[in-house]
């Protein structure tokens, strides 16, 4: 008996052209075999309710069914990588694309992308260019070094230089500088996969200069420093300074190279820190080469740079791994432009988004709380209560570990609503709001929103507090 409703029920489900057919499928405009695919997937969706309970009778009419397959079907043709509002703080933000690049930056990006360019085209002579002819010049000014060469990320530069100068050979690093950066870059695998063989000198606190001389072998070929940027070792510990290293280096003529990560290339000056090393000063100190990120505290776009000698640097430019980690043209344009700014240092604090937000001014964080509180205007809800507090920002991205820059936060605390789902809805709006949860609270520093994001935030935030009116 319940088997013969199931069956009839299975018969009465409409059939696939059937669907497709409705006024609202058709015009819809959508791909017909997005279409297909949501309705088959909403009609398998139906017979295992029916399999499973030969009662189910919801959904199951055809406007619902419709309605169902075009909720479906836009979700498939919706991206899945869409812009966020970044309400954490946290400035160079790993898991939410690290750095927005500057206007000039995304402009050059647009107009090499939608037109021919000439990224390996010699314009003065009419023959084949390099196109790492475009940048090189501009990395050199910046860094001090004779020569340079942008890669896919810091990653692949160190890649790259350890498999260029050690690859069957010994790499010498202080035990203290066994870094992991984010998940999947740890500094001994990267070692391994270039072939090279690591050899750990000194000890996780104290390395001494001697500790690496007596290391030093005839497989020896390269003196590897990690600047270890996301955290630090306090207390009884040493690490030889770059000018001892440089000095080993020339001694045995053995290379020495630098793995900043950060990429700083101004001394920002951050109030109550103590600044990261700029490349250039590592160059200057007579590093031979030193390798950094394009979009952590540069503020480009993902790249990864490697500065220093020019015999090197023409070494790595051979080697044919560079061809599989070469720089594409749409970040060879945003990193020329992001370095042009660089050449006025005003301007670059102005126009870099990710300097412009460590060096904001306290009054602008006033200004944006004010102007989200006036937004969202009387707070008629029995959800959250909104508090302003201090607070303090993250540089992030493996950068400046110790850093807390003081910054305003607007705070809702749980009445009715939890911490928990206030994050969660926040995390779901269009667009997705990312928030800080600390003590039960959901933490939202303006610090890292853009004015022009704050009607949005106002909107997610008064939505939410209808839920509970
Ligand atoms: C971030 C970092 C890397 C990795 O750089 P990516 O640009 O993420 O590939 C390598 N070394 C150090 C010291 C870093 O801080």
């Amino acid at each position: 008996m319940i088997k013969s409703i199931s069956q009839k029920k299975l018969k009465n489900i409409p059939a696939v052209s059937r669907i497709l057919n409705e006024s609202t499928i058709v015009e819809s405009g959508l791909p017909k075999s997005v279409l297909i695919a949501a309705i088959k997937q909403t009609l398998d969706e139906i017979r295992e309710k029916i399999g499973s309970n030969p009662m189910y009778d919801n959904e199951f009419s055809l406007p619902v069914i419709v309605k169902t397959v075009l909720l479906k079907a836009n979700k498939i043709c919706s991206p899945n990588l869409v812009r966020v509002i970044n309400a954490t703080g946290v400035i160079i933000h790993t898991n939410l694309g690290r750095s927005p690049m500057a206007d000039e930056a995304i402009d050059a990006v647009v107009d090499i992308a939608s037109n021919y360019s000439n990224l390996e085209y010699n314009l003065y002579e009419g023959t084949r260019g390099s196109r790492h002819s475009h940048i090189e010049g501009m990395l050199c000014e910046f860094t001090g070094a004779e020569a340079a060469v942008a890669v896919n990320n810091n990653a692949a530069a160190v890649l790259l230089a350890v498999n260029t100068f050690a690859k069957d050979r010994d790499v010498l690093i202080s035990r203290g500088q066994l870094v992991e950066i984010g998940g999947a870059f740890r500094i001994p695998d990267v070692i391994a996969c270039s072939g090279a063989h690591m050899v750990e000198v000194g000890t996780t606190n104290k390395t001494r200069i001697e500790d690496y001389e007596s290391a030093i072998s005839p497989r020896t070929s390269l003196l590897l420093k990690v600047h270890t940027s996301n955290y630090q070792i306090l207390g009884f510990t040493s690490q030889p300074s770059l000018e001892e290293l440089v000095s080993l280096g020339n001694n045995y003529n053995i290379p020495v190279m630098e793995d900043l990560g950060s990429g700083s290339i101004i001394d920002l000056k951050l109030p109550g820190t103590k600044s990261e090393p700029t490349a250039k000063e590592i160059i200057s100190a007579g590093a031979d080469m030193v390798t950094f990120s394009g979009d952590k505290l540069l503020g480009g776009p993902q790249a990864g740079i490697i500065a220093g000698r020019k015999d090197f640097i023409e070494k790595i430019k051979k080697n044919p791994l560079s061809r599989a980690m070469r720089i594409d043209k749409m970040t060879l344009a945003a990193m020329w432009a992001t370095l042009n700014i660089y050449r006025d240092f005003r301007n670059a604090v102005k126009k870099i988004p990710i300097l412009n937000m460590l060096l904001l001014d306290k009054a602008v964080l006033d200004k944006r709380i004010n102007r989200l509180k006036r937004k969202i205007g009387r707070l008629d809800t029995k959800a959250f209560k909104i508090r302003i507090e201090n607070g303090f920002s993250k540089p992030g991205g493996g950068a400046l570990p110790l850093t807390e820059i003081p910054t305003k936060l607007f705070c809702l605390v749980p009445e009715k609503m939890s911490a928990n789902a206030m994050e969660k809805y926040l995390r779901q709006y269009d667009p997705p709001v990312i928030v800080r949860l600390d003590n039960e609270c959901i933490l939202m520093d303006m610090r890292t929103v853009k004015d022009s994001e704050i009607p949005l935030l106002a909107e997610a935030v008064s939505a939410m507090s209808a839920l509970y009116q």
